[in-house]
């Protein structure tokens, strides 16, 4: 499917999730479907949850045992592969990658998109963070509802502020 369109199957996605109970506490889900040469994920962890083998083509692999879902390889990721999603009473909570401006403030409802670019639901900007050491990469944390664990990858911002 990523080779015809660029979009991932349902198989391929949910491959990248562990089960809804891991998923209590926040994990990184990291989305990287191809063989490239690449390896931040795997040194900026503080927690060694992330590996690329010797062989720097192989696709990183992650310990969720491991992952306290920091967000740190969120930023770190020059893909922009690599998510932290925690279940929470019915919700999701996301900490997505963002490169864009303007950035949104909390409190601001922003269109979450699936990964074809489709609006799928409205979510709540809960946290911003972008400092000097993140890499010009902010991480947006967003709510959305449960149901839309496997479909939600990034946001449009509405307002925000420069
Ligand atoms: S979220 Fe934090 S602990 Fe989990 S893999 Fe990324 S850097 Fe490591
Ligand atoms: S840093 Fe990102 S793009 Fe590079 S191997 Fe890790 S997940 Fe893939």
């Amino acid at each position: 499917m990523i080779e015809k369109t660029g979009v991932p199957s349902a198989k391929q996605i949910a491959s990248c999730f562990p089960d809804k109970i891991t998923l209590k506490k926040p994990k990184a889900i990291i989305e990287c479907y191809k063989e490239i040469p690449c390896n931040p994920c795997d040194t900026s962890c503080p927690f060694d949850a992330i590996t690329v083998p010797e062989d720097i083509n192989v696709r990183p692999s992650i310990d969720f045992d491991k992952c306290t879902g920091c967000g740190i390889c969120v930023y770190h990721c020059p893909g922009l592969a690599i998510s932290v999603m925690q279940l929470k009473d019915g919700m999701v909570s996301m900490k997505i990658p963002y490169e864009f401006t303007p950035l949104p403030n909390q409190g601001e409802t922003v269109n979450v998109m699936n990964r074809a670019g489709d609006i799928i639901t409205p979510g709540t900007i809960t946290k911003v963070q972008h400092t000097d050491k993140m890499n010009k990469t902010a991480l947006l944390h967003v709510e959305i509802p449960e149901a839309y664990l496997y479909d939600a990858i990034t946001v449009e911002v509405k307002h925000g502020s420069e």
